[in-house]
């Protein structure tokens, strides 16, 4: 089929091509992100795939439905940049990559707890300036330390599995929760206990309405003073307003996040010959205790692979007529 692919950056074209000399679709690349300004680059594509900043409102899936869009392939596992109600009334099916290597975002997380309680940005800097002394690089054992675990689904399951390995106490809440996860040495509790009682927070739930600032000012506020927060999941599940506010006030004592709330302006571009314009993200990069990466917790060899892969089989079924098994519906 004749797939219009958004979004697309080298590593994606790379493992794109790779996977699709097994299954011989058309793949045109656009560099842009897919918005009501570029939806027209779709006209006469059935098939769209697209990726996590994309934005598939009412009005691009309309203009996507009316230039012979059928099927919306989205090469992540979140799907809270589509409207799916939209997309149903139109005709439009909507299929995701449900599980890719678990491993790349939990292992990421992993990476930003360890580079922020070791202040490996700092040291590293320091060494390079001929600066050996050791003073403000102290940090602690993650042995013995309470961790809570905000969603214990796929990548969440794994995060409590790594901890685990490094003694950690893990506190997990989940609205499901898993005998997988109890039996890996985790309890479940509310969100109340698990805030009050946890060293390093870390969230792991999709975003949705019902989890949209679920670390507002108030759960902020319940938290340990000193706590960690880290947010490899989506940006609208953390406030970043209140979390300055807490940071500036000593309450948050480490912040580590590779998704924000407006990323969709910066992310998967070069803007470092701009002047910064975010107000607010521009004050989150002057904290000493703060690290930010720009989505790229997926970012491994076999998660593009599996992302490649996942996708273009969902676009043979498609056109085989064979069931969706990564369909998603509102
Ligand atoms: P998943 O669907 O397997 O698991 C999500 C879990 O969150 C489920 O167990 C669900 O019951 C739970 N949950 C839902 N609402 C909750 C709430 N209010 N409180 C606590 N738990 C709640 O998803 P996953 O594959 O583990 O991915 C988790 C998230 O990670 C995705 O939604 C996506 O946004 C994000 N993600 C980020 C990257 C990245 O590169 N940074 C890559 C992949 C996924």
């Amino acid at each position: 089929m004749r797939v219009a692919v958004f979004s697309t950056r080298l590593y994606d074209r790379a493992h794109l091509d790779r996977a699709n000399a097994r299954t011989g679709h058309t793949l045109v690349y656009f560099d842009p992100h897919l918005d009501a300004a570029t939806s027209q680059l779709a006209r006469g594509f059935e098939v769209v795939s697209a990726f996590v900043n994309d934005r598939l409102d009412a009005g691009v899936l309309a203009a996507l439905a009316e230039g012979g869009t059928r099927l919306v392939a989205l090469r992540c596992a979140g799907f809270n940049q589509i409207d799916l109600a939209a997309a149903a009334s139109l005709g439009i099916r909507v299929v995701r990559v449900p599980a890719y290597s678990p491993y790349a975002v939990a292992e990421h997380t992993l990476a930003l707890i360890l580079a922020l309680n070791r202040h490996l940005p700092r040291a590293v800097i320091r060494v390079r300036d001929g600066n050996f002394a050791l003073d403000g690089l102290v940090g602690f054992d993650l042995h013995g330390k309470t961790v809570g675990v905000i969603g214990t689904g796929t990548i969440g399951r794994v995060v409590v599995r790594l901890l685990t390995g490094f003694g950690c106490r893990v506190l997990a809440c989940d609205p499901f929760p898993s005998d997988a996860v109890t039996a890996l040495g985790a309890t479940y509790t509310t969100l109340e206990t698990l805030l009050a009682e946890s060293r390093i927070v870390t969230l792991h739930c999709p975003l949705t309405p019902d989890t949209h600032h679920v670390l507002n000012a108030d759960a902020l506020a319940l938290l340990r003073q000193g706590s960690m927060v880290i947010n490899t999941s989506r940006g609208g599940l953390l406030d970043t307003r209140a979390a300055i506010a807490a940071l500036k006030s000593g309450h948050l004592g480490a912040l580590g996040i590779d998704v924000y709330e407006e990323e969709a302006a910066l992310f998967f571009d070069d803007w470092s010959g701009t002047v910064m314009r975010d107000d607010v993200f521009a004050r989150l990069l002057t904290f000493p205790n703060v690290i930010v990466t720009a989505h790229q917790a997926f970012l491994t060899t076999e998660a593009l692979t599996g992302i490649a892969e996942t996708t273009l089989a969902s676009i043979t079924a498609f056109a085989a007529g064979d069931p969706l098994v990564n369909e998603v519906r509102a």
